[in-house]
């Protein structure tokens, strides 16, 4: 099975969000399945000069978007024994960053078009093109548009996997002629039109073979109206070629007994060592530091964004900080939140850090000091943090919603002695940000049980977030298409 996954981030090249992580661990656990996979990116300007330098060229070629000829270079590079290939071309990808232009619509429906004129020049053809969120979502479309007409693409399948319905790629209906190239049988309810505008999202979701999301939670509920983002019947309407698969973490990356960026290395023998962590990173941010181990330290590591719970922990952050705990934030985000966190930060120098940037590294250290996880998300189609924080034996305080409710089981304590804790983690369902502030209180009064703590930690710490499950259920639903293919 020849699979070419086609997305717009992937670590370490490029990250904003949990897409990169995904797309930077997938392939490679499904290459140990013997599935041959490869990965097809952007050149964008951000990608490290020590990455680009290592890429080689493969061809030069003019790919048409409407009336435009643009020039594109072909790269390769073989990463994590995976091939790369990377669509060079200055003007849509030399820029700052990786989106938000206004010409998003443009830079994102050339990216397909050259994903696609690209594949004869590649030396590999693949039997599916898996398209990830909006970014990719037009290459469907073109494929049954125009391509499919030719041999060479006549039996190429997609899978569409959707990492957040939230964000769809909606541009004006003029773009339809002028970037698509598309007549107008494509601006219909069946193609991509969207109260009067285009959506590319809905290519992908009319025009790929399978569709899937990354949990079974989110699967169910972006088929209803709530969490639908207006898409939730046409989402029905696919149901039976709709499954929730849910996502793993690069356990060689997220790993506290060899993560090189973290203070000081430990598992989950060795608690003793994350303790360091804690004092390191209090000295670091310049919070109080916690010798007597007593006060529990909340990481909350997000994209500061209404999705994120921002709302909730914002209307509660003056009530926690009566509470003995220590609070560190690291994110990017809506201006707003950003500048509120940093406002309190001023008011609680000795409990709260505020950190607006994106940083990997302290990222890495915040999962390994923390005691507590917080994610209070409003939907969250799988989630990250909280699998990466489990694993370093911090533990989720989460909204029960998408892929946290599939993830993170609320923790309830037994009379057996062998196995006193059940569960690996924190849970509340309301929107009623004291609903929050309640579990959590609850769930710092346990901290304060050490014995009980440990085995809510080791718990936590044993439960799989591996790739390895996952990946197989990708390789099922690759297996039911090739029928289709022969
Ligand atoms: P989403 O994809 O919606 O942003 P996820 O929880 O799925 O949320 O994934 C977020 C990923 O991005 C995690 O790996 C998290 O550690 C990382 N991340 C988020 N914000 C930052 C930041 N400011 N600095 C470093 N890493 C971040």
């Amino acid at each position: 099975m020849k699979v070419l996954f086609a997305a717009a981030e992937e670590t370490p090249f490029v990250k904003t969000g949990g897409l990169a992580d995904v797309i930077g661990a997938l392939p490679a656990q499904l290459k140990k399945s013997d599935c041959d996979v490869k990965v097809i990116l952007p050149l964008y300007r951000e990608i490290p000069p020590e990455l680009k330098e290592k890429m080689s060229y493969i061809d030069g070629l003019v790919v048409p978007l409407a009336w435009r000829r643009q020039f594109t270079g072909l790269k390769k590079l073989i990463h994590n024994g995976i091939e790369h290939y990377f669509i060079e071309n200055e003007y849509y990808f030399d820029r700052k960053g990786i989106y938000g232009y206004p010409d998003d619509g443009e830079r994102f429906a050339f990216f397909c078009r050259a994903v696609l004129e690209s594949l004869p020049f590649l030396n590999f053809k693949p039997d599916i093109i898996h398209l990830h969120d909006w970014h990719t979502a037009l290459i469907s479309t073109f494929l049954k548009a125009d391509y499919q007409k030719k041999l060479f693409y006549k039996d190429i399948k997609t899978v569409f996997t959707i990492h957040n319905l939230q964000y769809q790629g909606i541009f004006p209906a003029a773009y339809l002629e002028d970037i698509l190239s598309l007549d107008h049988s494509y601006f219909t309810q069946e193609g991509l039109e969207f109260y009067g505008q285009l959506n590319y999202l809905k290519g992908g979701l009319n025009f790929s073979q399978k569709i899937t999301t990354v949990s079974n939670s989110y699967a169910e509920e972006i088929q209803k109206p709530l969490y639908g983002e207006n898409l939730d019947g046409v989402l029905r309407k696919r149901c039976q070629d709709l499954t929730g698969i849910i996502n793993g973490i690069d356990y060689d990356i997220y790993n506290p007994s060899s993560d090189p960026l973290i203070y000081k290395k430990y598992d989950v023998n060795d608690l003793e060592n994350k303790y360091e962590n804690k004092i390191k990173l209090q000295q670091e941010l310049k919070l109080k530091p916690d010798g007597s181990k007593e006060i529990p330290l909340i990481g909350f590591i997000s994209r500061l964004v209404s999705q994120k719970g921002l709302d909730l922990l914002i209307k509660i952050l003056d009530d926690m900080m009566k509470l003995d705990l220590q609070l560190v934030v690291l994110g990017t985000g809506e201006s707003r939140y950003e500048g509120l966190l940093r406002k309190k930060a001023l008011t609680y120098p000795e409990k709260l850090s505020v950190n607006i940037k994106f940083d990997n590294k302290l990222a890495h250290r915040i999962y390994a000091a923390s005691d507590l996880f917080l994610m209070p998300s409003l939907f969250e189609p799988c989630g990250l943090g909280q699998l990466i924080a489990m694993r370093y034996g911090s533990i989720p305080v989460v909204r029960e919603t998408g892929g946290l409710k599939d993830t993170v089981s609320p923790v309830s304590l037994t009379d057996s002695k062998t196995n006193p804790v059940q569960g690996n983690g924190f849970t509340f369902q309301g929107l009623n940000p004291y609903s929050l502030l309640e579990q959590l209180t609850y769930t710092l009064h346990l901290f304060q049980k050490k014995e009980i703590w440990k085995n809510i930690m080791k718990k936590a710490m044993r439960s799989d977030y591996s790739w390895k499950q996952s990946a197989q259920r990708y390789i099922d639903l690759y297996n039911e298409l090739s029928v289709l293919i022969d």
